[in-house]
């Protein structure tokens, strides 16, 4: 099994032989065609699986650069340093791609963000706080999301963001395809899935 295996461009399949991954990973091998087939994925993977790969590759597949200076995709996560870790991960992924990405936290000003967010964006990694900041002062334009994912949703419910993933699924297109993944999954990650999820697919590992 290799990475041919899937629909995914040449740019996405030289970023990822440059990354040195060879074969797909469990949660890869079952996440990518999923995903590429436009359905919700509910994930039970841990960190070091490859999770990240696994929503990201199928993104990038289906994010089109420049159809828009709005974003298309967003990615929430719990903390600033998984924001800028999977930041990290899309500039690796994406590199013989033009799509523009950029990371979203609070902690320091928000002005070179805000710059960022004017010159346009395709895909959005962020924090819920800073992002509904940046939302409600007028710098996001949030009705072009076609692709919701939450990393780390376990974390997300154990820091109490609940009220604020709430908020962005009510300023977000209802038509768009959404992932989940989580390290666990118990009563609070099953009642967030059970209100953004559309007939997801659970893939664990
Ligand atoms: P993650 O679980 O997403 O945090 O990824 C854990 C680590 O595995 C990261 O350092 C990735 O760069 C790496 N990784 C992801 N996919 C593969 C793969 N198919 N082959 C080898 N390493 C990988």
């Amino acid at each position: 099994t290799s990475f041919e295996q899937f629909d995914l461009n040449r740019q996405l399949l030289n970023a990822i032989a440059d990354a040195g991954y060879t074969e797909p990973t469990p949660i890869q091998q079952k996440t990518i065609p999923l995903s590429l087939g436009n359905h919700d994925v509910l994930g039970i993977a841990q960190t070091g699986t490859g999770k990240t790969a696994a929503y990201l590759l199928p993104l990038l597949m289906k994010v089109k650069y420049a159809q828009s200076n709005n974003p298309r995709a967003l990615i929430l996560a719990p903390t600033r340093e998984l924001v800028m870790q999977i930041n990290e991960a899309i500039s690796q992924l994406a590199k013989y791609t033009d799509l523009r990405h950029l990371a979203l936290y609070g902690g320091l000003g928000p002005k070179t963000q805000i710059e960022m967010l004017r010159k346009g964006v395709d895909i959005l990694v962020a924090t819920p706080g800073r992002l509904m900041d940046l939302y409600r002062t007028g710098e996001i334009v949030m009705k072009e999301i076609r692709t919701l994912i939450i990393d780390e949703a376990d974390k997300m419910m154990d820091m109490g963001f609940m009220p604020q993933i709430r908020s962005v699924l009510e300023v977000i297109p209802s038509k768009r395809q959404n992932m989940l993944f989580s390290a666990t999954f118990g009563a609070r990650v099953e009642r967030l899935s059970g209100e953004f999820l559309e007939a997801p697919i659970r893939v664990e590992v």
